[in-house]
This record gives structure tokens, C-alpha cells and sequence, in this order.
């Protein structure tokens, strides 16, 4: 590993923070309760701004405001195409801004700069363009009952959406929530993580500049205990869609069941393996494998963290890893040359920690890394376990940091039985030059995305979501658009039916 000590103010304006306020009926307001809390810069542990903290009484507010834009408001009565337009507009005004907004999300999640500002927001400014483009092609289906009954399915908005997001993918998250409510017509309420309100906020004030309507969208910064399960038990809340851990999806859907019974989808923790079979070109794969790992600091749900190689390469792909590693660029996620910016914030900091510690305990064979940086901040080694049991803690448990467990197998049969064996159920990776081995992986590992020679690849078209305690419904494609409706049949009798 390589330390970086770039300085981001050689490299990028520091934008002015203009938004902290809670975001309600096309407003920023303070909360009703005065109280503010500090968003933490994870780089070296300083206060970035205080953001106002809503409650359950600024969360009766928003969904008062979200509701009457649902029931007596524009939006869900716009000609589709009408949302179509205000929704281009607003993924303009997200690319336009694009600077601003990573600079933003750097400095909340410790997120590199680069990769925000070149890919992780211009793909998030084509998701709300995605599901733009679906606004007017929605349509229901005709149903030919019997001879003497017709009917037809209509698919209305589902009403009044609570989004609650965590703060890994600040941008992402908001878009991949925000933008197939607002095709389908929904209005809405958004619960950002508590480590990172700033871009939320930001988009706000974008989606208002770009004409939607007062009421649609509305931010609600603050705590989980607090404001998000507010949001999850409202009794005029029609649907939670929740990103973030297990433990608070199970208290999500609990909070659903004992308020007004809304639906719930539910994207959660990971435990992805990443496969790797003989006969793969060590030098294509390992990078592939790193990177698996290693991306936006390990804190992704779908991060491979259990590496699964075949024992005849087994020993090269490890030199392979750790010498890759040692080039590794940790640093300051402004400084281009870094590849890995500091944890979000010091909870995660030192939850990572005690697993690498409990790596070292358990007898698992530290390659790299294993401590965090001597440095002010959340820095964290890239750390590669090998010789790791499955029965392990950091086999079994996620981790959501730059580690990773490395395993190795003999057969097809065996990695298939390995793989399987969490309660996880995200993604995995196979790669093999063999398609009939990538074939028959992909169809018997139970998880919800599998890349064959390949990773992380994601598009707005491409559905994604968990089995098993991963979670259920999907985000992204159509399938994430559908969860925000409710299908209505209509059924009428037909007189003198030739058929
Ligand atoms: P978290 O569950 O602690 O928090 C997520 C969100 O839920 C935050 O906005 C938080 O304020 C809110 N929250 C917390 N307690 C709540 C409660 N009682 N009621 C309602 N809302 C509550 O998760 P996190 O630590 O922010 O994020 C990390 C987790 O998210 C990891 O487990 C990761 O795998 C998961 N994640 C999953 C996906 C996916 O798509 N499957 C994507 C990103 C992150």
C-alpha cells in the first residue's frame, strides 16, 4: 500500500455548503425543534456543517405536504410526458452541477472525487433519464375474461413514498429511488443517512429549479431511531422503500406491519463470493478481484468479500493480490492519485478494525495490510485474509471495509455448495474461460446479480436486489419501477361477443 498525502485544495474548489435545512413543501426549513446535528468530514474527523435535525414531528410535516400533493397536487395527473420533460431537465441540472455534488459526497463519505464527478454522477443523472423515458410508455394490460366479460389492469402510483438510504452511495441511492417514484407519479419523502444529508439536499433544491412541483419531493435530514422510524410507522405513508442494513430492515418491515401494513422493499447487507476457476488469465482476474474488493473502500453491498480461487492457481493468484496491494494508493479522495479514500466516519472505522482483529485471532494468514493508517482521519489498510475458514467470523459476517477473505477449493460442486452457504444473497462474480462452469454457477448460487468475467457491472436497465436476508423487490430497471405501482383490474360485461 502506498500512502497519499494530496492535498484537495491543489486540486478542487471546496464548494460553500449552501444547503442544511430539512427540504418540506418546496421549502428549506428549520426543524421544529431547533435542533441540529454535524456532518462529519471523514478525512480528518472535523465538522463540515451542522444540518437541522428532523424528528417525527418535521416527518408529520413532509408527509402532510407529500400527501396533498398526491391526492389534490399536479404531479400524479401530469401528462406523462409533462414529468418525462421536468425530469430531463432535472438529470441536466445534475450533470451541470456535477462538481459541486461530488465535492459534496467526497467530503461526507470520504468517496473518491474522480470517479464521482465522471461517472458515479453523470450514471445517476442517466438514471433519472432512464426512468424519464419510461414515464410515458407506462401501460396496463387487456384481459379477455370469458365471452361475456372484458377487463383491463391500470397501473396507478402507489402514492405517498418513503425512500430511506444509507450513505455509501449518497448519489446513487437518491436517484435510484427518487427518479422511478417520480416517473410513476408517486410523491415522496426522503430519509438520507445521517452521515451524509449534504447531496439529498442539494438534489432538492435541483428537482425544485427543475419544475417539480412543491410537495413531490421532500428531504428529512436526521437519525434513524428517530426520523426514519417516524417515516416507516406513518399511518399516511403508502409504501418504504429502504436501503441500508439487515438489523433495520427487519425493524423496517416490523414498523410497515404494525402501522397501516404499507409494502416494503428491502435492499440489505452482502456477503458476495467472487469465484475465480483455473483456467482464468491471472493477470485480467486479479485486478478484477481487487477492485471486487476493494471499490469505494469496501463499503458496497455487493463488494466480493469472500475471493473463492481453485487451488491450481491458487498460489500465483495470491502473489498476484498482494503485490497489486502494495501499489495500492491510499489517501485523500480529493488527490487523483488515490485509490481509496478514508471509512465515513469512525464507527465504521473501528467496526472494521475489530474484524481484522478477529481475522488475526481465528488463525486466518494476514497477506496485507491490517491496521489503519498512522494519520488523522479514517484511513483504513487494504487488507487480504488468506487461508480463511469458512466458519470464520470474517468468512461469515459483513464487513463493509477494505477486506477480504480468501478461500480455496477444488471443484465446481464444492465452490457452488461454499458460495451458498450464508444467509446472504446480493451478488457474485464468476469467472472462468469455461462458460458451461460461469453457466451453471450463475444458475446455482442464490443471489440476485451474478457477473460472469466480469464485475460491478451495473446500468439503470439492469435490475439488482437480494435473495434471502439480502432482502426482496429490486431497484434499477423496470422491476424498480414497478414496485411504485399498484395494479387496478377493471373488469365490464360485453354484449354479443363474436369470440
Ligand atoms: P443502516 O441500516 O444503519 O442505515 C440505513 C438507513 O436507515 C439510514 O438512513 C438510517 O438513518 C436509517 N435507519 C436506521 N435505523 C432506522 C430505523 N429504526 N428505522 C428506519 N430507518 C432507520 O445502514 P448503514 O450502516 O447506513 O449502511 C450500511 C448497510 O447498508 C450495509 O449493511 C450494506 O450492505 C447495506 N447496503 C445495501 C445496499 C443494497 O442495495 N443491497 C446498498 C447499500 C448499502
Amino acid at each position: 500500500m502506498v500512502e497519499s498525502n494530496g492535498n484537495l485544495e491543489n486540486h478542487v474548489q471546496i464548494p460553500k455548503i449552501k444547503f442544511t435545512k430539512l427540504f418540506i413543501n418546496g421549502e428549506f426549513v428549520d426543524s421544529v425543534s431547533g435542533n441540529t446535528f454535524e456532518t462529519i468530514d471523514p478525512r480528518n474527523g472535523e465538522i463540515i456543517a451542522r444540518i437541522s435535525e428532523g424528528d417525527k414531528e418535521d416527518i408529520n410535516l413532509a408527509v402532510k405536504a407529500a400527501r396533498e400533493a398526491f391526492d389534490n397536487g399536479p404531479w400524479p395527473r401530469l401528462a406523462p410526458s409533462e414529468r418525462r420533460r421536468i425530469m430531463l431537465k432535472f438529470a441536466d441540472l445534475i450533470v451541470e452541477n456535477a462538481e459541486e455534488i461530488a465535492a459534496l459526497d467526497a467530503m461526507d463519505a470520504g468517496k473518491l472525487f474522480a470517479p464521482l464527478k465522471n461517472m458515479e454522477i453523470p450514471s445517476a443523472a442517466e438514471t433519472i433519464r432512464y426512468y424519464a423515458g419510461a414515464a410515458d410508455k407506462i401501460h396496463g394490460t387487456t384481459l379477455k375474461m370469458s365471452r361475456e366479460i372484458q377487463g383491463y389492469t391500470l397501473l396507478e402510483p402507489i402514492g405517498v413514498v418513503g425512500h430511506i438510504i444509507p450513505w455509501n452511495f449518497p448519489t446513487q441511492m437518491f436517484t435510484l429511488k427518487v427518479g422511478p417514484a417520480l416517473a410513476a407519479g408517486c410523491t415522496m419523502i426522503v430519509k438520507p443517512a445521517e452521515q451524509t444529508p449534504l447531496s439529498a439536499l442539494y438534489y432538492a433544491h435541483l428537482a425544485k429549479q427543475a419544475g417539480v412541483p412543491d410537495g413531490v419531493i421532500n428531504v428529512v435530514t436526521g437519525f434513524g431511531s428517530t426520523a426514519g422510524a417516524a417515516l416507516c410507522s406513518h399511518m399516511h405513508v403508502d409504501k418504504i422503500s429502504f436501503t441500508g442494513s439487515t438489523e433495520v430492515g427487519r425493524l423496517v418491515m416490523q414498523a410497515a406491519a404494525l402501522s397501516n401494513l404499507k409494502p416494503v422493499s428491502l435492499e440489505l447487507g452482502g456477503k458476495s463470493p467472487f469465484i475465480v476457476f483455473d483456467d482464468v488469465d491471472v493477470d485480467k482476474v486479479a485486478p478484477l478481484a481487487l477492485i471486487g474488493i476493494l471499490y469505494n473502500k469496501g463499503e458496497i453491498c455487493v463488494a466480493g468479500s469472500r475471493l473463492f480461487i481453485q487451488e491450481g492457481i491458487y498460489d500465483k493468484f495470491v502473489k498476484k493480490l498482494e503485490a497489486m496491494a502494495k501499489t495500492w494508493v491510499v489517501g485523500d479522495p480529493f488527490d487523483p492519485n488515490s485509490h481509496q479514500g478514508p471509512q465515513v466516519d469512525k464507527k465504521q472505522f473501528e467496526r472494521v478494525l475489530s474484524y481484522i482483529e478477529h481475522g488475526k485471532k481465528e488463525g486466518a494468514k494476514l497477506l496485507t495490510g491490517g491496521k489503519a493508517l498512522d494519520r488523522k482521519g479514517y484511513f483504513i489498510e487494504p487488507t487480504i485474509f488468506i487461508d480463511v475458514e469458512d466458519d470464520m467470523k470474517i468468512a461469515k459476517e459483513e464487513i463493509f471495509g477494505p477486506v477480504l477473505s480468501v478461500m480455496k477449493f477444488k471443484t465446481v460442486e464444492e465452490v457452488i455448495k461454499r458460495a451458498n452457504c450464508t444467509n446472504y444473497g446480493t451478488s457474485s462474480g464468476c469467472n472462468d474461460q469455461c462458460l458451461e462452469h460461469c453457466y451453471t454457477v450463475s444458475r446455482s448460487i442464490r443471489a440476485g446479480v451474478i457477473w460472469i468475467n466480469c464485475y460491478f457491472a451495473f446500468d439503470a436497465d439492469c435490475p439488482y436486489g437480494g435473495y434471502k436476508s439480502s432482502g426482496f423487490e429490486r431497484d434499477l430497471g423496470m422491476e424498480g419501477l414497478h414496485k411504485y405501482f399498484q395494479v387496478k383490474s377493471v373488469a365490464t360485461p360485453i354484449y354479443n361477443s363474436p369470440w
